[in-house]
């Protein structure tokens, strides 16, 4: 019988990948090519880059409130990246989901650890693929790290040490993407969700 028939709702597609690879770009152009997609807007205690709003990209948490939210169970996950922390929201995800819908969301490896967490322990019950996008190469990840000029010289490279220690759990994942160009990336991404969705019969 279609998975759907055991009660299972939604889609949850979880991102990940190191700092600088182009998730937050190939995600904006993966929701122009199925605009029927939900994203989830993470919350973060990060300082927002210039070009970042409120919102929009994160939702720019002070820590005390940051910690009031997890603290009360508002996260369906939380971790600490690269110095700051970062949490997805559980109530959009969980509406969205029960309305059967596909819910994208992009979060760290740890992230996506507790996620296959709550997947094995049957707290989450919808259906979840975990896709993570790497660079053609370690030094082109560095160069889009380095011309995005958000970060100064050190966290540059506190990052980049980091992508490697996170590209080493890749194959934890259920698929791998490169993004070398954009579009063909956000492609595959689409091809991938519409494949996922056809496997879970969430038509
Ligand atoms: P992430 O969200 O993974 O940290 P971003 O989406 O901010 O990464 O991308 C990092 C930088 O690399 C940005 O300046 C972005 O414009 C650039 N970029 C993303 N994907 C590509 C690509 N396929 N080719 C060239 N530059 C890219
Ligand atoms: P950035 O500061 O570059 O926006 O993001 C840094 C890292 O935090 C990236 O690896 C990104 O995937 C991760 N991240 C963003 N949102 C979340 C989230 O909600 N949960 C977790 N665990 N990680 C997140």
């Amino acid at each position: 019988m279609p998975k759907k028939a055991k009660g299972r709702r939604g889609l949850l597609v979880v991102i990940s990948g190191p700092s600088g690879v182009g998730k937050s770009t190939v995600v904006r152009k993966l929701l122009t090519l199925s605009p029927k997609l939900k994203m989830s807007l993470s919350a973060t205690t990060r300082p927002p880059r210039p070009n970042e709003k409120h919102k929009q990209d994160y939702l720019f948490l002070t820590q005390e409130d940051f910690f009031d939210r997890a603290n009360k169970g508002e996260f369906i996950e939380w971790a600490q990246v690269h110095g700051h922390y970062y949490g997805t929201p559980k109530s959009y995800v969980e509406e969205e989901l029960s309305k059967n819908h596909v819910v994208v969301c992009e979060v760290d490896i740890q992230g996506a650890a507790s996620i296959k967490e709550m997947v094995h322990s049957g707290k989450l019950k919808s259906a979840t693929v975990f896709i993570f996008l790497i660079p053609p190469s370690v030094d082109i990840l560095a160069f889009r790290l380095r011309r995005r000029k958000t970060e100064d010289e050190e966290m540059v490279n506190y990052r980049l040490r980091a992508a490697i220690a996170e590209l080493q759990v890749m194959e934890k994942y259920d698929y791998i993407v490169v993004n070398d160009k954009v579009d063909s990336a956000a492609e595959k991404i689409a091809a991938i969700v519409n494949v996922e969705k056809e496997r879970v019969y969430l038509n």
